[in-house]
């Protein structure tokens, strides 16, 4: 792996920082906060030091450094970003309308991806995101066109920002002739092979899922597989991977489930069950947080032990135009869906944004930053991320490997 991180040494001052919380009885009421030196180098965190306003570095001004925030479901090579405006079309209602307007745009959308990538990763950094799951579509439209288009991009992008990219047969394994290029594909420098509704595209879980899982178990990817299927078919294709998972260990901690939908519509009891399953299988969800008709059960998934990450997955494309590409934004959509307002449970539910990496830990000790951590930052205009979570706070600065993102 080429090391993209800044050789050079520099400071910053005036750095606010998380230390502890403060107690009334059980209730953490605020909290506790002091200014730091951080000193970087080599894209790394060196030294935390008492603040010295007078030594000569970079003034961080008070704002608060959190840890860099991290995207779980994108779509960078797929975008409309950059192009003029177009609402959503009401005339292609399912997926398969979907996938023939592809089959008719992705073309013309590829004429121009490379550099609409790039914008839309710099608007994600703009919020405070420095690492990004990409999906990438594969299909015989694309070839391996949208993969080469985006790895250009993430090669501009590659001082600030970071990508682990997911092999998606958007258009089915085999509704379209897909399967002989996710044989390909996978031998190629990517991280995760995907699939999608494998029973309502290819009309069967087991024909797809098992092209998938051996795919991924012959070269050492990870799975992560878009699943919108409600009812039956999608509980079994969840139950599926959660076996392949317990029958190939190799797939522990890095097979997900994206969107999971159905999770969203079972009784409690149903939900405990599958939840508990998929902990014990290390097999993981990815959300974007729906809310509305669907509500995705992340209070059980948790309590259960399921890595849980979240993603804005659509941002401006023709599926939705609403995707905020904020991670602090779902963060706090979170909080609000789940009724998580206390200073403790808005402190807790920072992980979503930062895939669970946190200053304090539930006991309030300082756990981040630490002298050796990757120097991945932002600075927020807030007092706490209690604070930054609750109002979304402004992001003012964003730091990735050593490099200034911006200032
Ligand atoms: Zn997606």
């Amino acid at each position: 792996m080429e090391n993209i991180a800044n050789d050079s040494s520099y400071t910053f001052k005036n750095v606010l920082l998380e230390t502890g919380f403060e107690y009334d009885g059980e209730e953490v009421v605020k909290t506790k906060t002091a200014l730091f030196c951080i000193e970087i180098a080599g894209g790394k965190i060196k030294a935390i030091s008492p603040n010295d306003p007078g030594r000569d570095a970079i003034d961080a001004k008070g704002r608060l450094m959190l840890p860099a925030f991290k995207d779980m479901h994108a779509h960078l090579d797929k975008n409309l970003w950059g192009l003029p405006w177009q609402a959503v079309s009401e005339k292609r209602r399912t997926v398969k309308d979907q996938i023939a307007y592809e089959q008719k745009m992705i073309p013309e959308w590829l004429k121009t991806s490379v550099k609409r990538s790039e914008q839309l990763i710099d608007f994600l950094q703009s919020k405070g995101t420095t690492y990004i799951r990409s999906h990438f579509n594969i299909d015989p439209t694309s070839g391996f066109d949208s993969l080469k288009h985006l790895e250009i991009a993430l090669q501009n992008r590659k001082k600030t920002v970071g990508a682990e990219l997911v092999a998606f047969p958007q258009h089915g394994v085999f509704y379209t002739n897909t399967a002989p290029l996710l044989k390909e594909v996978v031998k190629m420098n990517i991280d995760f092979i995907g699939g999608v509704d494998p029973y309502s595209l290819d009309g069967s879980i087991e024909k797809p899922m098992d092209l998938i899982t051996q795919l991924a178990i012959d070269h050492n990817k990870g799975i992560d597989i878009h699943l919108h299927e409600i009812g039956d078919s999608g509980v079994k294709t969840i139950e599926y991977l959660i076996n392949k998972a317990n029958e190939n260990p190799v797939l522990r901690g890095k097979t997900f489930v994206s969107h999971a939908f159905t999770l969203g519509h079972l009784s409690q009891i149903e939900t405990e069950r599958i939840a508990a399953r998929l902990g014990e299988a290390g097999v993981g969800i990815v959300s974007s947080v729906p809310f509305g008709k669907t509500v995705m059960p992340i209070p059980t998934l948790r309590k259960h032990g399921v890595e849980v990450l979240v993603g804005n997955d659509n941002i401006i494309d023709h599926w939705i135009t609403f995707g905020p590409g904020d991670m602090l934004q779902k963060a706090r959509l979170i909080a609000s869906l789940y009724g998580y307002s206390s200073e403790f449970a808005l402190s807790r539910t920072l992980a979503y944004a930062t895939r669970y990496v946190l200053p304090l830990d539930d006991k309030g000790n300082q756990q981040w930053p630490k002298a050796g951590d990757d120097a991945d930052l932002v600075f927020l205009e807030a007092s706490c991320s209690a604070e930054a979570v609750s109002r979304v706070s402004p992001v003012m600065s964003v730091v990735h490997k050593g490099n200034i993102v911006f200032s």
